[in-house]
């Protein structure tokens, strides 16, 4: 049993990386290194280094929040090494040891020295995947929320807060005449460098308005659409690689095979040659973003109600199920896909096939509880618009018709066996009262015009959903997918 860090990397017989170590040097800060960062953005720069390129690139990771500190024990002992397996759907394990972060800093011991980093010039690019909350975006305006920034905007604060590390370095990179760096931006939210740009400008503003015009005016916010699925690390994936190949890592990521990254190629000045390890530098990500929503997120939620209600309880097996399969290519060919524009360089066929093979991989397991969950702010964003455009252009909705019924019928609260159903979302009450109408009201549902619009008022798609949803009551889901 091998320990992972410098002294054992020898020892060990998986891969490791191909260069020396100590000839890379910082140049990315990155907030919140969690999984998926350690699965994606610090994957490609390994696997750049490796070719002996970027090495001027490292990454020193910062945590913020107090759990961080488990984070940052952990990649200190094993001198910021980890290891990234890849499980393939037949149960194959595939693992690396990546080591392109060549350090870490927990903030909350040390903000003097997360700030100096920052400001030194060989830091080029900021990165963050620090969730959808270190946003701060108050989910009703669209504006930025402040609560949990109070004591960042007292004035000469030492910041507690992504926000306010970035905000305070550019402030003195300013002042020191060093060129502000590029944030970017690795949430998966669309229009992710925009979001940043606009929370961080309005966060910057109410210290300094001349700051916040300096961050609009000299920041680059380049967006991008990043996808691998990267589950939460368990006991087991541990065990495993130990038994598996004698690696002792307090840390590992587990993650599909699949990977993209969709880059808007918007940088203040030089950044690593992502294009050489299969990054796709584009003009635009809106497209990339779209399809995504469309093919893979609609379709996550026109497997997981149907095939709740069939009584599968995990993606993969709903995606084993040629029944569904067939279902779900057709929404994504005949529904899905007419509304999106030109995607550079993606053959969407492809695309559509590889994500039935992802979601039917078994070692994710991804349950399709958790797909339900927060349908209210899933299927508005991510299949009404795809119905709306479909209807204005007079093409076919019948599979998204029944997808909205289905969960219409799922909201109802228990299943086609009786079990009741824990129906999880913000909105529940709301929802499952009026879905408790649906046998006598059919319209019930649909009626809410912040979750469908008008489309209550359509008579194309009431035809539809109406239709869908009284053979859902009559016959249940799986027979009414083999009708259709
Ligand atoms: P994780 O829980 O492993 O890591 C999240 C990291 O963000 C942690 O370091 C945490 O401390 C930090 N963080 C959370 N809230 C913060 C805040 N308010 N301020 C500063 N730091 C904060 O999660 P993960 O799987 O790494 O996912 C992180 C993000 O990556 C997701 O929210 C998503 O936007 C994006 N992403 C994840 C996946 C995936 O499959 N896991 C896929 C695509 C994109």
């Amino acid at each position: 049993m091998t320990q992972l860090n410098t002294a054992g990397l020898n020892a060990v017989d998986i891969a490791v990386p191909a260069y020396d170590r100590t000839a890379v040097t910082p140049g990315i800060v990155h907030f919140g290194v969690g999984g998926f960062h350690r699965a994606h953005q610090a994957m490609y720069l390994d696997a750049l280094m490796n070719d002996g390129k970027a090495l001027d690139w490292g990454i020193v990771g910062v945590g913020v929040l107090p759990q961080d500190r488990r984070m940052y024990d952990v990649m200190s002992a094993q001198d910021h090494l980890y290891t990234l397996v890849i499980k393939h759907p037949d149960g194959t394990l595939e693992p690396r040891v990546i080591g392109s972060i060549v350090d870490y800093l927990f903030a909350p011991d040390s903000a003097e020295a997360v700030l100096d980093r920052l400001v030194d010039p060989a830091t080029r690019i900021v990165s963050l995947t620090i969730t959808e909350g270190g946003y701060h975006v108050n989910q009703v305006t669209g504006e930025l929320d402040t609560s949990g920034l109070e004591a960042d905007l007292e004035a000469g604060a030492t910041p507690g807060s992504a926000f306010g590390f970035v905000v305070e370095a550019l402030a003195r990179r300013r002042a020191a005449g060093i060129p502000p760096f590029t944030v970017m931006s690795c949430d998966n939210i669309p229009g992710n460098g925009h979001v940043a740009r606009k929370m961080l400008a309005a966060f910057a503003r109410l210290k300094d308005p001349s700051l916040a015009d300096h961050l609009e005016n000299e920041v680059r916010f380049p967006n991008c659409m990043v996808d691998r699925i990267t589950p939460v690390t368990t006991d087991a994936d541990r065990d495993a690689l130990s038994a598996a190949f004698g690696v002792e890592d307090g840390w590992p990521v587990v993650c599909e095979p699949f990977t993209q990254w969709v880059l808007e190629d918007d940088f203040g000045g030089v950044r690593p040659p992502y294009e050489e390890v299969g990054v796709q530098i584009v003009d635009d990500v809106e497209p990339y973003e779209l399809m995504k929503l469309r093919l893979l997120n609609a379709s996550h939620q026109a497997l997981c109600y149907l095939g709740y209600l069939s009584g599968y309880r995990y993606a993969h097996e709903v995606c084993q199920d040629k029944l569904f399969v067939d279902f779900l290519l057709g929404y994504m060919t005949e529904e899905g896909t007419p509304t999106l524009p030109p995607v550079p360089g993606v053959d969407l066929d492809r695309y559509r096939h590889q994500l039935i093979e992802r979601f039917a991989n078994p070692e994710v397991k991804d349950t399709l509880a958790r797909l339900c969950a927060e349908s209210s702010d899933r299927i508005p964003k991510w299949l009404v618009p795809v119905i709306r455009e479909q209807l204005a252009a007079g093409r076919e909705i019948k599979r998204s018709a029944l997808v909205v019924a289905s969960w219409a019928r799922y909201a109802e609260g228990t299943d086609e066996l009786g079990e009741p159903i824990v129906v999880v979302d913000r909105l529940r009450d709301k929802l499952v009262e009026r879905a408790q109408h649906n046998r006598e009201d059919p319209l019930v549902f649909i009626s809410d015009p912040d979750l469908f619009g008008d489309l209550a008022s359509d008579a194309r798609f009431v035809e539809q959903y109406t239709a869908a949803l009284q053979s859902l009551h009559e016959i249940g889901a799986r027979a009414t997918l083999e009708a259709l």
